[in-house]
């Protein structure tokens, strides 16, 4: 795998490609040639017959391969690799155990190495661009910030840091920071946006990996209060508030507490469709649906013993998973934007899986191929509010594209391969990443290849 390291840009074009656009009617461009400047950006893009190549370019020849946007992956965490889950780790003490260790000056080093492992691993996908939804500390607020500036090429990144949670709520202790009142929550995301944190999360109700009792996940945790000044306060900055909701009440609360994303989701009423089509208390009016269903769908296809998961967990995956479904088909027909996020590091969530949300939004929530492909990079670079800088390939926008085998939209599986990424016009060249092939195989089973 490569962590490729640059500060300088080489300018180049990319011609004869046939262009996939990532348009939601799956529009393509023939013949065409792309030319990425010195600054990383998108100089033009045009039939190869009349498209100038400045002199001293490089030029590479895509004829019979197809340029697409670099995918975006809007909901990411990178504890960890996203292989099967040891439950006794996700009970109250293993979590409290894991967080004495990282919560110190060795645990954050190691926490920096393995974050930016899974980011490459990541990179070399083909995500361009990610926005993190409960990191342990601030890892990905170094990573992203020497990404920026160019000493690291790696995806853009939207760090969002630990995610806010209730005392011993979803996530807590480990990957939150705990609040019991609206003035604590609005001190908790301050904690985070004073760490530079550009994206913040919070837990509205409970979760299934780390439940203990029957009913917990999808229980409400935070009140509408408090959410609302978490929400207050990240808008006033800017910035976008995701929450992890898995049920109708605590879907209905981050919603109305003004929550930009609600991650997983439940099925769908009126009620709810028209919160998230018009919502006067989200920054832009409205909110997005992550169905992350990546992550759900393992849980209603592989055996107990495939997940390694308790009779607890079991149980309350259940209908979590059957709303997560639901919720996103709904969503689709309702026309509430829906954008790709993974869930990675959870179980059976690998960082290199992104390509499989596309596959999995067109085989379980009714899209189709285009709208899949869509939906993992123009609408979620709008939904994580990235649009006026890449999901698409326009002059101007940064240079965050893939060169593919077979256009996407005929082919979805094309993505899991790519053999040319570049992330702010920095190739990476050959692009590899280590698949779990025991893993793959029994998803490949369950999903259907
Ligand atoms: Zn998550």
């Amino acid at each position: 795998m490569h962590s490729p390291r640059s500060t300088i840009i080489e300018p180049f074009a990319l011609e004869h490609a046939t262009v996939a656009t990532g348009d939601e009617d799956g529009r393509t461009l023939a013949d065409t040639t792309v030319v990425v400047d010195g600054l990383g950006r998108i100089s033009k893009i045009g039939p190869s017959s009349s498209t100038i190549v400045p002199p001293g370019y490089h030029r590479l020849d895509a004829t019979g391969k197809v340029v697409s946007p670099g995918m975006v992956n809007g909901h990411v965490h990178t504890f960890s690799k996203g292989r099967p889950l040891d439950p006794k780790g996700s009970t109250p003490e293993g979590q409290r155990k894991l967080a004495k260790l990282l919560h110190n000056p060795a645990g954050r080093a190691f926490m920096y190495a393995t974050s930016k492992s899974n980011i490459m691993t990541l990179l070399n996908s083909g995500v361009t661009t990610v926005r993190s939804v409960g990191d342990v500390g601030y890892e990905l607020v170094t990573l992203s910030r020497q990404i920026e500036s160019g000493r690291v090429v790696g995806p853009r990144i939207l760090p969002s840091g630990p995610l806010l949670a209730i005392p011993d709520g979803h996530g807590a202790p480990l990957i939150a920071l705990e609040s019991s009142t609206p003035e604590e929550a609005r001190a908790t995301a301050e904690t985070n946006i004073d760490h530079g944190a550009r994206a913040l999360k919070i837990a509205a109700t409970g979760g299934v990996t780390d439940s203990q009792v029957p009913g917990e996940a999808g229980a409400p945790q935070m009140t509408t209060e408090q959410m609302r000044a978490i929400c207050e306060t990240a808008h006033a900055n800017d910035i976008i508030v995701a929450a992890h909701a898995q049920s109708h009440e605590g879907v209905l609360r981050a919603l109305k507490a003004g929550v930009d994303t609600i991650e997983h989701g439940c099925a769908l009423d009126d009620e709810l469709t028209e919160l998230f089509l018009n919502n006067p208390n989200s920054l832009r009016g409205y909110s997005a649906l992550e169905p992350t269903l990546s992550a759900g769908l393992p849980m209603k296809l592989l055996s107990q013993q495939a997940l390694n998961m308790t009779d607890v967990q079991m149980q309350n995956s259940g209908p979590v998973v059957e709303g997560m479904i639901t919720g996103a088909r709904q969503a689709h027909e309702a026309g509430i934007l829906v954008g790709v996020g993974t869930d990675s590091a959870m179980p059976f969530v690998p960082q290199y899986g992104t390509w499989r949300e596309m596959q999995l939004l067109n085989r379980f929530a009714g899209f189709s191929p285009a709208q899949a492909f869509h939906a993992g990079t123009q609408v979620t670079a709008k939904v994580i509010g990235v649009d006026s800088i890449t999901g698409s390939i326009e002059v101007g926008k940064s240079a965050d594209l893939l060169v593919l085998d077979e256009n996407p939209v005929d082919d979805l599986r094309t993505l899991e391969r790519p053999l040319l990424v570049v992330a702010a016009g920095h190739p990476v060249w050959r692009p590899s990443v280590d698949r779990f092939e025991d893993m793959e195989a029994q998803l490949d089973e369950a999903y259907g290849r």
